[in-house]
């Protein structure tokens, strides 16, 4: 099969969607490959990193779309790119159609069959393509909630750690899952005393296991909640309810319980945040201020470190994509469920009930 990657061309957007490790493979089990010219610059991989394993490296998008059997991306085709797009290609990549009524539409009348990397799932119902961004996002929080503590940005001048004879930062995790745990563990590497709060008894079993040593967890009830913030230097905002907007469980009446430049890092931002005064901001310009309160909400932190999500994500994509391009889609969506489940479009049919159902389209 040939594979195709071309450059992504969303704005501020670095990551790529083909590591040259994975075009290895890829070759390595018979296929060709072609990347668009650039297309791992963002991620620091010179097109001479791809043609060191075999690959093509061809000018422009337009032949990539034009050649390539199985298209694979980062992120949703872009309305120049869906133009290029054509029946029976394959096309693997985030397409998060839910919320894209143009998006999905082009893509049914462009006949392709395209397969989301986030509604793919795995054995426990989890979403392995979501996960290592989710990962990321969490190793991340501590790093820029600890910038955003420093008082030349508006925080309250205290270090993660401490010093010797003075006490460390207090962080308060709200939601243990993928990136309340890496959140956490980072925190508390860093050596601030660190809680997480979750609804889940489950979940605080498991967490309480494995990291009794590193921090502490908390049921999440108002209560709890409510005074822990308090006596937060920062506050990490990691809740998923799946399917649904992020409960709003910092109100602005609490900022005025909180500290004098405490941080709070909402990275639910993606999902509306759950901080009542979260708004999305970018990485130019990542903080804001709220009574006294400093707001870091970038809805897209992983694209901060393009180069170590990109990898993390290409891990993730590789058995999925190899599976793709060894058997063709239909086979290999008939032997993997899971990746099945990634099905959102073919030859003009919608295949997602959510996505069907949110945009009123039969499946
Ligand atoms: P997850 O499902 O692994 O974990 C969510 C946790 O929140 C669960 O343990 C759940 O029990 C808990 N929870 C739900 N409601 C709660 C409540 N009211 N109080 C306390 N805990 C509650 O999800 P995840 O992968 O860790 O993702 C968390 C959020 O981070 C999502 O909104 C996701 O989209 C977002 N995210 C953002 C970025 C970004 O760049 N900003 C990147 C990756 C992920």
């Amino acid at each position: 099969m040939l594979i195709g990657c071309p450059r992504e061309i969303k704005p501020q957007e670095y990551r790529v969607g083909l590591t040259p490790r994975a075009a290895g493979e890829a070759i390595a089990h018979g296929h060709s490959v072609i990347v668009e010219a650039g297309a791992g610059a963002g991620s620091g991989f010179p097109d001479d990193d791809y043609r060191a394993v075999g690959a093509e490296v061809v000018a422009t998008a337009g032949e990539v779309f034009a050649r390539a059997d199985l298209i694979v991306k980062v992120k949703e085709p872009q309305a120049v790119e869906r133009k290029m797009l054509r029946e029976g290609q394959i096309l693997f990549t985030y397409l998060h159609l839910a919320p894209d009524p143009a998006q999905t539409q082009d893509l049914l009348a462009s006949g392709v069959t395209a397969i989301a990397y986030e509604t793919v799932t795995d054995r426990d119902g989890r979403l392995p393509l979501l996960a290592p961004m989710s990962e990321v996002a969490g190793k991340l929080a501590p790093q820029v909630g600890a910038w955003t503590l420093q008082k030349a940005n508006g925080g309250r001048g205290v270090l993660m750690g401490g010093v010797p004879g003075v006490r460390p930062a207090n962080v308060v995790v709200i939601g243990g899952g993928v990136v309340g745990t890496q959140a956490a563990r980072v925190a508390a590497g860093m050596g601030a005393e660190v809680t997480v709060l979750d609804m889940s008894l489950a979940r605080l079993r498991q967490l309480d296991d494995a990291f009794r040593t590193e921090f502490r967890t908390g049921f999440a009830s108002a209560g709890l909640t409510a005074e822990l913030v308090a006596g937060a230097d920062m506050v990490i905002g990691a809740v998923l309810v799946p399917g649904a907007a992020a409960p709003k469980i910092v109100t602005r009446a609490m900022l005025a319980t909180m500290k004098p430049g405490a941080a709070l890092v909402d990275v639910a931002i993606d999902q509306g945040g759950c901080f009542e005064t979260s708004r999305p901001t970018t990485h130019e310009d990542p903080i804001y201020e709220v009574d006294g309160i400093m707001h870091y909400c970038v809805a897209n932190m992983p694209g901060a470190v393009a180069r170590t999500s990109t990898l993390a994500l290409g891990n993730a994509t590789l058995p999925f994509l190899l599976a793709l391009a060894d058997k063709g889609w239909r086979q290999a969506c008939e032997d993997d469920p899971y990746l099945l489940e990634g099905l959102n479009v073919h030859a003009g049919h919608l295949t997602q009930y959510a996505v069907g159902e949110a945009l009123e389209i039969d499946v």
